[in-house]
């Protein structure tokens, strides 16, 4: 087992991952910006290194200054969180190139998924069903392109090959509009992302979004944690998940579980991974695969009992999956409120001193977060500053709880959304489960009415 891990990212994600360097009795290294000096979790860590100023371009996304900081620390292993350089496939490979382990999948593995035209090829190889629509890149030909929107049928969606956090996107309704909204979303995804790939899917109307939360280890062992629910979204940004997902049937999800399973092995895929689906009228498209751990794997560590974070690292250090599929159980329900140092209905952010934080507890509540009383939320990131997560036997225990836990919890001197997740809980359509991703959409445009 590794002595010493290097954790290359902020906030609540790098104190999670503190907490399991600890319980492996693996000393951890926290790199910081200028920004997060005064935090408490950089206090907490065996050894702290500055590697810049507060905007992430100088510091959290800062290749040499990291790999630096790993090399004066002796580090043995370094652990990119989410976000930031997490998915980074040159990042990574710099990582292994200076002899540190890279606590997540091959460059190789990251490379294939980072680009969602060669995803999604590798998926359809490995047997997992995609949304309908371009066999890969579209051509240049205009007619061609008709022919393959005409053979989808509309409405279709353009999507930049490269494209993620939401962006690159662009629906189609009519021929008419087909060919501008192409060059247009080819210009864009140039621009943003360095690449004009784009492709075309078949746009769904009414999807919710399930995904797949799988793990593998160096010895080509794979296994899915069954699937969190993550519909309720704003902008294509999550706010809410919980985990099993309400009204799916069991069968359904063991077996798209066991196509992911099945990819997995086929690409030679190690540590936490997401297989991100559509799920409409009873079938599931894939839509992309995220290569790292994601803000919401509380969900499944509550209902599963396993730590994702703690087995990220013993599979990157070479141990077997310490579980196989026939011990994995979901037990009852498991629900994650994201809190957000925003409006909780303009959506504006609202960084500055927290001067009182009151932090919710009982049977079945976890609270993930690294603020406290006089913390102050810099401005420089994303709003997220913690999650309360429940788990309950059944969902309703679940919303109780967690209705208790969001009556309990104080946040004063910023705005967080805290209200808008006290409002959602009590939603009769939430309450009866199984919404679609524009749901929350749709209900703020009415509250504004
Ligand atoms: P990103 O990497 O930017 O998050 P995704 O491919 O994961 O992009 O898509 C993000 C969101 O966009 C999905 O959760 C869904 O809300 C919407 N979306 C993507 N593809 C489709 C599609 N074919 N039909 C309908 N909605 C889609």
């Amino acid at each position: 087992m590794f002595k010493k891990i290097l954790i290359a990212n902020r906030g609540e994600i790098a104190l999670r991952i503190q907490r399991a360097c600890r319980e492996l009795g693996i000393k951890a290294v926290m790199v910081y910006s200028e920004a997060d000096r005064e935090a408490k979790y950089v206090k907490l860590a065996d050894e702290a290194v500055c590697i810049g100023p507060a905007p992430s371009a100088q510091s959290y996304l800062n290749v040499p200054a990291i790999i630096s900081a790993a090399e004066v620390t002796d580090a043995e292993a370094i652990h990119p969180g989410y976000g930031f350089l997490s998915e980074n496939a040159d990042f990574a490979e710099r990582v292994e190139k200076s002899g540190f382990q890279f606590i997540g999948p091959s460059p190789d593995s990251i490379r294939i998924m980072g680009d969602k035209v060669s995803a999604k090829q590798a998926m359809i190889r490995a047997g997992v069903p995609c949304v309908p629509g371009s066999e890969g890149e579209l051509p240049d030909d205009p007619a061609l392109i008709r022919r393959i929107a005409k053979a989808i049928g509309y409405p279709v969606i353009i999507k930049a090959a490269g494209g993620g956090g939401g962006r690159g996107m662009r629906v189609v309704h009519t021929e008419a509009a087909l060919i501008n909204a192409v060059a247009m979303t080819k210009a864009e995804a140039g621009a943003a992302f360095g690449n004009p790939a784009v492709y075309m899917e078949k746009f769904l109307q009414n999807p919710r979004h399930i995904e797949i939360q799988i793990m593998a280890d160096k010895h080509r062992n794979a296994v899915y944690l069954g699937e969190r629910d993550c519909s309720m979204q704003r902008r294509h940004q999550k706010i809410l998940e919980e985990a099993p997902a309400p009204g799916i049937n069991r069968k359904l999800i063991e077996r798209i579980g066991e196509r992911c399973v099945a990819a997995c092995k086929k690409i030679g895929y190690r540590g936490a991974g997401t297989f991100e689906f559509l799920y409409e009228d009873g079938e599931f498209y894939f839509i992309e695969m995220n290569t790292r751990v994601q803000v919401e794997h509380p969900v499944t560590e509550m209902v599963t009992g396993i730590d994702i974070v703690r087995t990220q690292i013993m599979v990157a250090a070479g141990e077997k999956l310490p579980f196989t599929q026939r011990q994995i159980e979901i037990r009852g329900h498991a629900i994650e409120c994201r809190v957000n140092a925003e409006d909780p209905y303009k959506f504006t952010p609202s960084p500055g001193r927290i001067t009182t934080w009151h932090a919710p507890g009982g049977p079945g509540v976890r609270v993930d977060t690294h603020i406290y009383t006089n913390y102050f939320v810099p401005p420089n990131y994303d709003s997220m500053i913690g999650k309360i997560i429940v788990h309950g036997d059944t969902r309703e225990q679940a919303m109780a709880r967690m209705r208790t836990a969001l009556a309990e919890t104080v946040v004063e001197g910023i705005n967080t959304n805290i209200a808008l997740h006290r409002e959602l809980m009590v939603d009769a359509s939430f309450m009866i489960g199984g919404t679609n991703i524009h749901y929350l959409e749709q209900w703020l445009d009415q509250r504004k009415r």
